[in-house]
């Protein structure tokens, strides 16, 4: 949005939205699979725009581009065109013989005008996501996409215009004063992705007007090998889901790996073979690797490498361009665990390796830290992996692969405790966004006298 959004511009946006909203023009069947095929066509027709975009924000490479951004909206769209109508049908629920005769129903209903403010790092995926679970359930929206990919978000406030209805979706450019004079403002709901400081801010500036939250927050994800892996296959997927995912600027990398010390040297060996299969002898040249996404990213990265508590811990990578804003991917070994990379959220192409005598050893570890986004383990054990499941709290978990819980709309996405709270993707997006509406409904027959006053002393004895 051009110059000038301060208090004033952010309540009059709210305010034209909330007219608009409380016409009754967004909970139309019709409006909503409108707007859903609007976005699914803005996806057809400037699917080259979006890759450039995100080029010129990350240097993302085209194929991830397209499976990690692209194709997933695609895919949000299209499953809640085909599920809408199920998703906004009231849902019959059984009743109790206290209000018999009666037959009761959940019904849902739009929140009113919601805000979501997105992240930097799938900038598209992220903002446009959360938008389609808004429009589905029938809200008007308010989208602040994250002024670290300037590129995406100014496409945003180009584009969606001309594809969905501006009087009830709008874009708000723009960073720190821009958002806060939209927090300011009262919405019914604001789903946040972003760091956990942040997501402080956005709950306290919410409570004011007791908006409810969906923050999508990050953490320190770990990845649990077991010595008894197929592991070309393990290296494959823990490279792929690292420096494949946005060279580890994603919430769901692996953030670290937690193995046995005799293992460790075999998975140390394997990684370093499958990244130079992937990225090749130069890393910093790869074209299959997104950049670091600015020099105050690079700059806390780099922290994390140069603190002396990991001196002589890096057993592959730590070349850097810092003007290209490069890093190549690296590993490091037995880094202490009060180092700054074992306390902070790495969100870069480094990996920090910790080993343990036994693996459940992990499990303490894990659970020692706060809540992460995602946990992974990789193992043959059948009985680890359910002891994995039950004693490790994570917002999700994959067995023997990583990053493809996202991929599945039937799965919720979300954090607990400090990597977030709250969850969309699929049906879980409509849900995030609709109130669920408990309606009971009676006749005028069988009416007992028995509730009403006078509690006469013969009542009393039934
Ligand atoms: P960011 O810098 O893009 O910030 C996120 C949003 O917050 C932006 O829109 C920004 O304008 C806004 N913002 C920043 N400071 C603010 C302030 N003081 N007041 C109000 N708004 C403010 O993104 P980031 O925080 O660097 O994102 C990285 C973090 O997000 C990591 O922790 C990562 O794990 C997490 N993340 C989580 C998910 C998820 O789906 N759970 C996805 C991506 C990233």
């Amino acid at each position: 949005m051009e110059g000038g959004f301060d208090g004033a511009g952010a309540a009059e946006v709210v305010a034209e939205l909330r007219e608009s909203f409380e016409s009754g023009r967004t909970r139309s069947f019709e409006w909503r699979v409108a707007q859903l095929k609007g976005i699914a066509r803005l996806i057809v027709e400037k699917e080259a725009e979006i890759t450039a975009a995100l080029d010129d924000d990350l240097a993302k490479p085209q194929i991830e581009s397209f499976i990690g951004e692209i194709s997933m909206v695609r895919g949000s769209c299209r499953f809640a065109l085909k599920e809408l109508k199920r998703w906004m049908k009231p849902e019959k629920v059984a009743t109790s013989v206290t209000t018999f005769p009666s037959s009761a129903k959940v019904v849902s209903e739009p929140l009113g005008v919601v805000l979501i403010i997105s992240a930097w790092n799938y900038p598209f995926l992220l903002s446009i996501d959360p938008v389609i679970g808004a429009i589905a359930a029938g809200n008007a929206v308010v989208l602040k996409p994250s002024e670290v990919a300037p590129a995406t978000s100014s496409f945003f406030a180009r584009i969606l215009p001309d594809y969905v209805d501006n009087s009830c979706i709008r874009v708000v450019e723009g960073s720190i004063p821009e958002t806060t004079a939209l927090l300011d403002q009262k919405f019914d709901k604001i789903l946040y992705t972003g760091n956990a400081r942040v997501g402080r801010i956005v709950m306290t500036a919410a409570a004011k007007h007791l908006t409810p939250v969906v923050l999508e927050l990050g953490g320190k994800c770990p990845v649990l090998v077991d010595s008894n892996v197929d592991i070309k296959v393990a290296t494959r997927r823990i490279v792929a889901g690292k420096w494949g995912c946005n060279s580890g600027q994603a919430c769901i990398a692996p953030d670290y790996i937690i193995t046995t010390k005799s293992f460790a040297p075999k998975l140390v060996d394997a990684l370093k073979i499958t990244l130079e299969k992937f990225y090749g002898k130069d890393p910093l040249e790869s074209a299959d690797l997104s950049r670091i996404v600015n020099s105050n990213h690079f700059k806390r990265l780099m922290n994390l490498l140069d603190d002396e508590k990991v001196s002589g811990t890096i057993v592959h990578g730590g070349q850097r361009n810092e003007k290209r804003l490069r890093i190549a991917p690296t590993i490091l070994l037995d880094v202490p665990s009060d180092s700054l990379i074992m306390k902070e959220e790495v969100f870069g192409p480094l990996l920090p390796i910790v080993t343990v005598d036994e693996l459940r050893e992990g499990f303490g570890l894990i659970n020692s830290k706060g809540k992460p986004l995602a946990a992974y383990l990789f193992t043959k054990d059948r009985k680890l992996e359910e002891k994995f499941v039950k004693t490790v709290s994570a917002g999700g978990m994959v067995i023997n692969d990583t990053i493809l819980q996202v991929t599945n709309p039937r799965l919720p996405f979300g954090g607990v405790g400090e990597s977030g709270m709250g969850s969309y993707h699929g049906k879980f997006s409509f849900d995030a966004f609709s109130h669920k509406k408990a309606v009971l409904s009676r006749g005028f027959g069988g009416d007992v006298s028995m509730r009403y006053p006078p509690y006469t002393a013969h009542k009393q004895k039934i």
